[in-house]
């Protein structure tokens, strides 16, 4: 059958005219068509993903250069996917139909901080750490903290990127205030602005955020900035179950102070993670854990604060509650959590689901997720943010060849992905579709709602040159 009648689109293959004029675009020095250089643009840190080579990258300097380069990727059909840091766990970023990688590494300037209203005005490829000590060295922070800060801002806009603060201050969008993009056709269009309330049509800004690339290139973000906190200070819970961890959670919630990250984990998840660190965690033979992270003026404030939400995890079962004892303890055992996906990365072979559930409903699903594990063979690491639903998920591989664990994988995966939208659930609380999570996704979701995203998608992008095969086909 032809790739037409399959539904798959037929691209342009890039020929050495195509290279010149993409060149002339955008200055010889910015296209990179050495075959050795290209295997780096060809992935990102998705597990089990097979890397695709783009035919070419191009990394533009300006928006008028990602304007003329679309402009020509769109006539002559094509295909072009964007990428930022290369950091996600979706294969997002990977050009699944070869083509034109436009990496926006060169576009990484913080270009004004405005502290009158509040804002940064970033271009896409400044990575969130950069922007993080920019900001933090004049009191302001952006609160949107992943576990990989070599993330760039476009990346996280494009997928909508939550990490461990979410419960305080939201995810990405919520941060997201106007933004600059090309459209397939190469038109230039500006949303939003430099104010939080905004009801004049429909917001284009938000339609953007999440959009994996496949809507629009973003070339400049306005973004929502905060005050730095004064303090910042973790607490560290053991109890016998998960149920008890998570059953203290809405509780907590109700305190009258919001914690800025609320995180679950098992005890598995601690001992991989001490022995990729080598750093020993505190406590042994406790079956789950809350970490909760606090902000505020004052020690004396977070002190009392986490007085009170001691006596409510007592109440539901908790063995403990610790204070690291010093910035040291404290930044080990923040280290320790960041390095979660690396650690387990180094334990075994591994998969990333990162579903999301109400977080009432946490203790449940992850329950029922821990029944299929006998049904497969197949052990299942868990851990994620207890305060917003979302759960991190690692079907691992050990004792079974690696052959017969990648043959199970998939029926396990789907029902893992069943189970969580029978609790309300969605498939992904974070790291987004991208090309790992489609069949799931197309799957599981509201059928009216894929038709309407695509139709979406039809009429931002008619020829379908940006991103093609992500989110769905
Ligand atoms: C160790 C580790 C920890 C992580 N922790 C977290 C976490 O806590 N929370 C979380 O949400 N994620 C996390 N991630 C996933 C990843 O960091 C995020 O998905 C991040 O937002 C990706 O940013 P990036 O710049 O690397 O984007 P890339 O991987 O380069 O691209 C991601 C997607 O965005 C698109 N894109 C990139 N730039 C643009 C642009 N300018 N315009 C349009 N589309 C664009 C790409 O086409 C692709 O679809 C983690 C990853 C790792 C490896």
């Amino acid at each position: 059958m032809s790739p037409e009648k399959k539904g798959l689109r037929r691209y342009h293959k890039i020929t050495s005219e195509d290279s010149a004029a993409l060149s002339a675009i955008a200055g010889r020095g910015n296209v990179i068509a050495a075959p050795e250089k290209l295997l780096d643009y060809g992935r990102d840190e998705t597990p089990l993903l097979e890397p695709r080579l783009p035919e070419l990258v191009v990394k533009p300097q300006t928006v008028q250069t990602v304007s003329a380069l679309l402009k020509y990727a769109d006539s002559k059909r094509i295909p072009v996917t964007t990428r930022g840091g290369g950091t996600g766990l979706s294969g997002g970023c990977v050009p699944l139909h070869n083509g034109i990688v436009l990496s926006l590494e060169k576009m990484d300037r913080l270009l004004e901080i405005d502290h009158n209203n509040f804002v940064a005005v970033v271009q896409p490829g400044l990575q969130l750490g950069k922007l993080r000590d920019s900001l933090e060295a004049v009191g302001l922070s952006y609160p949107v903290a992943l576990g990989e800060m070599t993330a760039t801002v476009g990346g996280s806009v494009a997928t909508n990127a939550g990490g461990m603060n979410a419960v305080k201050y939201g995810v990405t969008r919520h941060h997201v205030l106007g933004l600059e993009a090309v459209l397939a056709n190469g038109e230039i269009i500006h949303t939003g602005g430099r104010f939080v309330k905004c009801s004049s049509g429909y917001d284009l800004t938000q339609l953007l955020v999440g959009s994996e690339g496949t809507l629009a290139i973003i070339t400049e973000v306005t973004l929502k900035l905060h005050i730095k906190p004064a303090c910042r200070e973790a607490l560290f819970i053991p109890f016998h179950s998960l149920q008890q961890a998570i059953d203290s959670v809405p509780e907590i919630l109700m305190l009258g102070k919001v914690p800025v990250g609320l995180e679950f984990m098992e005890e598995s998840i601690l001992q991989i993670a001490e022995s990729y660190t080598g750093k020993k965690l505190p406590y042994r033979g406790y079956a789950a854990f809350l970490l909760v992270l606090a902000e505020a003026d004052s020690q004396d404030e977070i002190a009392g604060y986490f007085c009170d939400v001691e006596a409510v995890v007592r109440k539901h079962g908790a063995a403990d509650a610790l204070v690291p004892p010093g910035r040291l303890a404290m930044k080990k055992l923040l280290e320790a959590r960041e390095g979660f996906y690396h650690a387990i990365k180094k334990f075994a072979p591994m998969q990333i689901l990162d579903a999301v559930v109400p977080r009432s409903e946490i203790a449940r699903f992850v329950a029922d997720v821990k029944k299929l594990e006998p049904k497969y063979g197949i052990p299942v690491v868990v851990y994620g943010h207890a305060g917003d639903g979302n759960v991190h998920l690692h079907p691992i591989c050990r004792d079974m060849p690696y052959d017969a664990w990648m043959r199970k994988l998939d029926s396990m995966m789907k029902d893992i992905y069943e189970l969580c939208g029978r609790y309300g659930g969605a498939v992904s609380g974070e790291h987004g579709i991208g090309m790992d999570k489609k069949a799931f996704f197309n799957t599981t979701g509201d059928k009216v709602v894929l038709k309407t995203l695509k139709n979406i998608k039809a009429a931002l992008d008619p020829h379908c040159i940006l991103n093609p095969g992500k989110i769905f086909d």
